[in-house]
């Protein structure tokens, strides 16, 4: 187990382990707890680094989220307290649920990603990472083509 901090404040664990990782993922991300799988561990910095802007995004978004809930709180006049429940889930949901957040979200995670491959190799990643894209992350609509270029 490893701790690295985010926006300077905010601790990521990350484990390396396989636990709740399908057989296609590297890592996952689930906000403040990151999951790299053990067999990676050559090309843990990426990964890891891949996954860290899956957190920051939770922490941006759900930052955001807290924002939107307290201005409707405010102006409301009732109780809001089933609103303030959801807040924790409301990104994990659109991740979950909207696929063309997940595209931004995975292009924003990909290109970090990228950014650790020598420039040599760096290409030859960028193509894997559409194909594993447009294979995985149930995009309709989005081709490896398209992928490709939205990676630079
Ligand atoms: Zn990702």
């Amino acid at each position: 187990m490893k701790v690295q901090f985010i926006f300077k404040v905010i601790p990521v664990f990350i484990f390396y382990s396989d636990f709740l990782l399908k057989s296609w993922m590297a890592g996952r991300s689930f906000g403040i707890f990151v999951i790299v799988r053990k067999k990676e561990s050559t090309t843990t910095p990426r990964v890891t680094a891949h996954e860290i802007t899956h957190s920051k995004q939770y922490y941006r978004y759900t930052g955001l989220t807290v924002i939107l809930t307290m201005i409707l709180d405010y102006y409301s006049g009732s109780s809001m307290q089933y609103v303030w429940a959801f807040v924790p889930f409301m990104f994990p949901l659109a991740f979950l649920l909207i696929s063309r957040f997940r595209y931004d979200m995975e292009i924003e995670a990909y290109r970090v990603h990228l950014t650790y491959f020598s420039l040599s190799h760096r290409d030859h990643a960028r193509m894997n990472f559409a194909g594993s894209l447009a294979a995985n992350y149930k995009l309709k609509g989005y081709t490896v083509d398209k992928i490709y270029i939205d990676l630079v």
